[in-house]
């Protein structure tokens, strides 16, 4: 079946048109709405998508959507009340539901016949039990504000974790699998017979390992005292917490090429920025070895975690005593499998496809 896949930005649309598992087109267009933009609004941009690719034939149209709040575990069905759903959720994630919604809205519009599937972010992780996703706070607060992990990269980390199995020939519903996204976003997840158990990002994108410009974990005081004490206003303090920290703040870059090549250069702001980065992927391996009760495999993926071995051989220095070693020669050509032979917990490297799995996921939905 034909699926056009459309992962709409706020000031981008990225697309990709699928048969099964065949790309025959991407794209992207950039700058939307901006003076000398590739489009001057989400409408014309899907207009340039349609007149790009060959849309005969085509089956559906899968929607990228970050938050899907505590309501969805699988890709659906877009409808007039779904789409409420999905507006009435931006509140959770008002950077990035908007868009989703603009480009549903557009391409309900122009392709009126073909179904439209929602594939969220969010969706892969409603298995994480109760424990794993409450947060110990006024419980009544946490109700009436929807206050709780919902995490995120839930398609990258189901694509990774599921080829990881096929790759080592586990059993599907028993492989216990900890998955490493480490993109400008990064996540991590403990993945336990193909379903998530924890995963790093919690109410927002914003908590868990450190990334390019976002902080991961911080002590939430933080806030307040940059508040009360620094003066400065909330709005201020997010822009500061999300664009301007990670190995941003940390290094003064957020690309971990840059940061890698100053680190080899000596610089210790790029040397502090690449150990925090790669300590805290290491307690997050720790703690999710301690939720799985061991991990048959550890995987890598995304812009970092497929091409970085220095990232990947500091994340996991000193673990031989839990059965965790990577093989030097391995690492450093990127092999899927970089951990020696007979190791009892493989060390991988799978390239995610989040596009792909969005397109099977609807091919999945479509069929059921
Ligand atoms: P993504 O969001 O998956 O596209 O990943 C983007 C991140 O991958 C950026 O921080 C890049 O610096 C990083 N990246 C890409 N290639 C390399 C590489 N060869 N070594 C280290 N980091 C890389």
């Amino acid at each position: 079946m034909k699926i056009l896949v459309l992962n709409s930005g706020s000031s981008s649309v990225k697309y990709r048109l699928f048969n099964g598992t065949d790309t025959l087109a991407k794209g992207l267009i950039e700058r939307i709405g901006e003076s000398g933009g590739d489009a001057g609004d989400h409408e014309a941009a899907l207009q340039q998508v349609m007149a790009a690719v060959d849309l005969d034939g085509l089956g559906a149209v899968g929607h990228r959507v970050v938050h899907g709040g505590s309501e969805f575990g699988r890709a659906t069905v877009i409808d007039d009340e779904l789409f409420a759903v999905i507006e009435g959720l931006v509140p959770l994630a008002p950077l990035h539901n908007p868009a989703a919604l603009s480009g549903i809205a557009v391409a309900r519009k122009l392709l009126p016949d073909v179904p439209q599937v929602a594939v969220f972010d969010t969706a892969f992780h409603q298995t994480i039990p109760p424990d794993g996703v409450a947060y110990a706070i006024d419980a009544s607060l946490a109700k009436r504000w929807q206050i709780r992990r919902y995490g995120f990269h839930g398609t990258s980390h189901a694509y990774v974790a599921r080829k990881t199995a096929e790759l080592l020939g586990l059993p599907a519903d028993r492989a216990r699998v900890i998955t490493l996204h480490l993109g400008n976003g990064a996540s991590a997840c403990a993945v336990s017979g193909g379903r998530s158990v924890a995963t790093s990002m919690g109410m927002s994108p914003q908590s868990g390992l450190v990334m390019g410009t976002r902080s991961g974990d911080v002590d939430p005081t933080v806030i307040f005292h940059l508040h009360r004490v620094a003066g400065l206003p909330i709005e201020e303090i997010e822009r500061s917490l999300t664009r301007f920290a990670g190995l941003q703040g940390l290094a003064g870059e957020n690309d971990m090429r840059t940061v890698q090549q100053h680190r080899a250069d000596g610089d210790p702001a790029a040397t502090l920025a690449f150990d925090v980065y790669c300590r805290r992927i290491k307690e997050y391996v720790g703690t999710y070895l301690a939720v799985l009760g061991g991990a048959d495999a550890i995987v890598f993926t995304a812009g970092v975690g497929e091409n970085s071995p220095e990232v990947r051989a500091a994340s996991l220095a000193g673990l031989a005593e839990l059965g965790i070693t990577i093989d030097a020669a391995r690492n450093e050509r990127s092999e899927r499998i970089i951990s020696p032979e007979g190791a009892r917990v493989r060390v991988c490297v799978v390239p995610t496809d989040e596009e792909l799995e969005i397109a099977q996921q609807v091919t999945a939905e479509l069929q059921k």
